[in-house]
């Protein structure tokens, strides 16, 4: 084979790294209420349904123990059994900011005891809000005890307000409001596209690559409709969904930001606000009247006047 040839396969083999376009799929807060358009059996079903007929694979789901009661429970336990990754998202699911070290310390442990009984449980901690104490105190008495544990700081890197989406949903389906389900699928889809395109370009800013990414999403009816859509086109933008251990293979998994935080916009942010970005950490998407503009817009079709 000739020289230039085996350049040009070694230069083609090496596209794909640079432009990676991978991500794994996380949902927070299982079992979160559900008594809306559907009730917890029925979420939990649709959802791992989808999950199945679109072919994602294995997500995770970041359990607040709290929320155990007896529905809620044998919803976890269908996740469990359907082979998804159960993870610690705290008991009761406390702000940091508002909470002391050794409260949360404890509210943590009472997750981590009752989150054994899962076959599927992995030591993966999801900080709620994903504040992680924003004194050096808090944040390395908690590091410390996730060291302990052996627990892996679950970061995420893709934000959105997706549970707002729901919010705007539910709402409307409580008001007698008549919901289009597919231009509600396409404004759910549009507006989480848009988000992960924004924070994969501020990390090939800042890093000069696409890292293996892991999106925040949260176990709500939306998530359980629309899961398949939004899987359909990533693939179509080129994008892969790995598993959530693969995406903690990026060595972005061992940055931590020197200075401790208050609010933390995930980890791409972290690294931008590290490198001197101030402003716009947190996505256009990320804002509660930008959304219900467009939702009434676009799903609900009423017109600005
Ligand atoms: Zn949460």
């Amino acid at each position: 084979m000739q020289c230039s040839v085996i350049l040009l396969i070694i230069y083609l083999l090496a596209i794909p790294v640079a432009n990676a376009k991978q991500l794994a799929i996380t949902f927070d807060d299982a079992p979160r209420k559900a008594d809306g358009y559907f009730d917890g059996p029925t979420r939990a079903k649709t959802l791992i349904e989808n999950l199945e007929e679109y072919k994602v694979g294995k997500v995770a789901f970041f359990s607040n123990t709290q929320s155990f009661d007896k529905e809620g429970l044998e919803r976890m336990h269908l996740y469990d059994k359907a082979g998804h990754i159960i993870g610690n998202h705290t008991h009761s699911h406390p702000n940091f900011l508002e909470t002391g070290l050794s409260t949360y310390q404890t509210d943590f442990l009472q997750a981590h005891q009752l989150l054994q009984q899962f076959d599927n449980f992995k030591p993966y901690f999801r900080f709620p809000y994903l504040r992680e104490g924003e004194t050096v105190e808090k944040r390395d008495g908690i590091r410390g005890l996730l060291q302990e544990n052996n627990y892996q700081n679950a970061y995420i890197t893709l934000n959105n307000y997706d549970w707002y989406i729901e919010e705007l949903f539910q709402t409307a389906v409580k008001d007698g409001k008549p919901v289009d389900m597919e231009r509600l699928s396409n404004f759910y889809v549009d507006v989480l596209m848009a988000s992960i395109k924004y924070y994969d370009d501020m990390a090939i800013k800042y890093l000069g690559r696409s890292p293996k990414h892991v999106i925040l999403l949260h176990e709500m009816d939306i998530s359980a409709l629309f899961i398949g859509d939004l899987a359909e086109r990533l693939r179509q933008e080129g994008w892969e969904i790995i598993p959530l251990k693969e995406a903690y293979r990026d060595p972005i998994a061992k940055y931590q930001l020197a200075q401790p935080i208050k609010y933390n916009p995930g980890r791409i942010g972290e690294i931008a606000l590290a490198k001197g970005q101030k402003k716009n950490l947190w996505h256009y998407t990320l804002d509660e009247s930008y959304l219900e503009k467009r939702f009434n817009q676009e799903v609900l079709l009423m017109s600005d006047r």
